[in-house]
């Protein structure tokens, strides 16, 4: 789950990470309001769950209220790599001298969490990674531990060369660590960490990503959903208990269980065929289950098959069959459907679809060939 930056600087700041004031807002009129009360010079900042904001025109600096006003007027409703921006962020400008990055991931390699800072943050970091990775630092942290005074001081030692800022970057990379723990992120990421004339080390940007998995444990933290930013299916699917991620092609795939899912999805790309979806209905499937999956696949204009591949172990096929039937009197279903059924029940499950006009096959490969044929129009 991702969450936006405002949200992240707030669980930052319970840290004790130095972050710059802010108020979010929905309206250029808000925006003036709140930049007037600050009375300095102010960001306005699109928040959207996505980087790259700044380059794509979605951070602004305004001398007064009344550029407030107007740069919140042009963010507002404007799209970012296929977001609209609904709120803006107001918040004091700050004078930069240097711009770092440190961040945190949980990495799959080393199974632990993964600093990794540098001495040019700013947003043009991905550019540093793929041109000079040296200038990036990694430390893998050992989580029975933490992250150890010495390690933080170390990679502070990489950022600044005075004394005192090594030592703020050091507090503000443990305080960062509690935050990632305390939230059960997968990552989070301050950049730019900045210095100001002044000497203060600051995060005057903040990202966050919460690992799914971590959060029927952390209420609070699943209270920063916002559900108007994420892709509409995906909150339908994730509602009716269903794992589903929206992807670009054209075959929509329903399967039970994340391995046979992914087998399917393989199988979809060796014929050919582009899958427009991971579905996974879960191992006990009752026929709501997959009425629900089915309006979330054929609500995706881009589908032009859909493609069953039910394995059944705990899952009953007549209990599939019998949600097939009962979606297809529910909804419309313009494409053809291809079922493949095989294991528990799986003859009743056939009767039960031949019952309704339907047919069915036992072979993987037969059902992924010819619903790869029925979409790309080349079925005999
Ligand atoms: P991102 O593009 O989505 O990563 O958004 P950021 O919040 O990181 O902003 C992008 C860039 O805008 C930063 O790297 C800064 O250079 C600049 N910026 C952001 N906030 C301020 C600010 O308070 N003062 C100044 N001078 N620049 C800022
Ligand atoms: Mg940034």
């Amino acid at each position: 789950m991702d969450i936006h930056e405002y949200q992240a600087k707030e669980l930052f700041a319970r840290q004790g990470i130095p972050v710059p004031p802010g108020e979010v807002v929905t309206s250029p009129e808000d925006a003036e309001r709140v930049a007037t009360r600050f009375g300095t010079a102010v960001m306005v900042k699109a928040q959207v769950h996505t980087g790259g904001r700044g380059k794509a025109g979605g951070v602004k600096f305004a001398k007064d209220a009344s550029e407030a006003r107007s740069h919140a007027e042009n963010i507002l409703g404007m799209t970012i790599k296929d977001l609209t921006v609904e709120r803006v962020l107001i918040t004091p400008a700050e004078d930069i001298e240097s711009e770092a990055y440190v961040g945190i991931v949980v990495d799959r390699a080393s199974k632990r969490p993964v600093f990794m800072v540098s001495a040019e943050g700013g947003v043009d970091i991905e550019e540093v990674a793929d041109t000079n990775p040296e200038a990036i630092r990694k430390l893998e942290v050992d989580p029975r531990y933490g992250l150890l005074p010495h390690q933080a001081y170390l990679m502070a030692a990489d950022l600044y060369e005075d004394a005192k800022q090594q030592r703020s970057a050091a507090r503000i990379m443990r305080q960062l660590y509690d935050a990632f723990m305390g939230a059960g992120a997968s990552l989070a990421e301050i950049n730019p960490l900045i210095t100001t004339p002044d000497g203060a080390v600051k995060a005057i940007d903040a990202k966050v990503t919460i690992d799914d998995n971590e959060l029927f444990r952390r209420p609070e933290v699943e209270e920063m959903r916002d559900v108007s930013s994420e892709e509409p299916s995906e909150v339908t699917a994730r509602e009716a208990g269903l794992t589903f991620i929206k992807l670009d092609g054209n075959v929509g795939c329903c399967v039970n269980g994340a391995g046979l899912a992914m087998a399917t999805m393989d199988l979809v790309k060796y014929y050919g065929g582009e899958p427009a979806n991971f579905l996974d209905i879960g191992g006990s499937s009752n026929p709501e289950k997959v009425v629900n999956a089915l309006r979330i696949i054929t609500s995706d204009p881009s589908v032009k098959v859909i493609l069953f591949n039910i394995f059944g172990g705990i899952t009953r096929c007549d209990d599939v069959a019998n949600g097939i039937v009962t979606a297809t009197e529910q909804i419309d279903i313009e494409v053809p459907i291809v079922i493949r059924l095989t294991g528990t029940n799986e003859t009743e499950g056939v009767r039960i679809l031949e019952g309704a006009g339907f047919s069915a096959m036992t072979d993987m490969d037969a059902a992924v060939e010819k619903a790869v044929n029925l979409a790309t129009g080349t079925d005999k």
